[in-house]
């Protein structure tokens, strides 16, 4: 009895291990950043976009920003974005506004760096 149970683990074992080196040889399964690719979804490093870092902050008047808070959408549910209270920042002795959205249907959050001008 004791044997059958244990002799099932180990088919079952090596069939995981037969089958994660064939993945690694052949490659079977679909790898994350395929995925990501495939769905849209690039993964970008901060501060690459414009006005998401502090050192990438967007130069605009009062009206521009209030057209880049509208223009704001969700890169996962591709719906506008909730505007939240925006905070200041100094940024290398300047004065930066940042513009807070969040998801109203994933939760996701997006900061978009503002430097004011008349
Ligand atoms: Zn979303």
């Amino acid at each position: 009895m004791i044997w059958t149970v244990i002799g099932t683990f180990g088919i079952v074992v090596a069939t995981i291990i037969v089958g994660m080196f064939a993945d690694r040889r052949w490659t079977l399964l679909p790898r994350k950043e395929d995925l990501l690719l495939a769905s849209g979804i690039r993964s970008q490093l901060p501060g690459q976009v414009e006005g998401e870092a502090p050192a990438t902050a967007i130069t605009a008047s009062i009206g521009e920003i209030e057209r880049i808070r509208r223009k704001q959408r969700c890169p996962r549910c591709d719906i506008p974005l909730d505007s939240a209270a925006n905070q200041t920042v100094t940024h290398e002795g300047a004065e930066l506004s940042v513009l807070q959205f969040t998801c109203a249907r994933c939760g996701g959050i997006r900061s978009i760096y503002v430097r004011e001008v008349p």
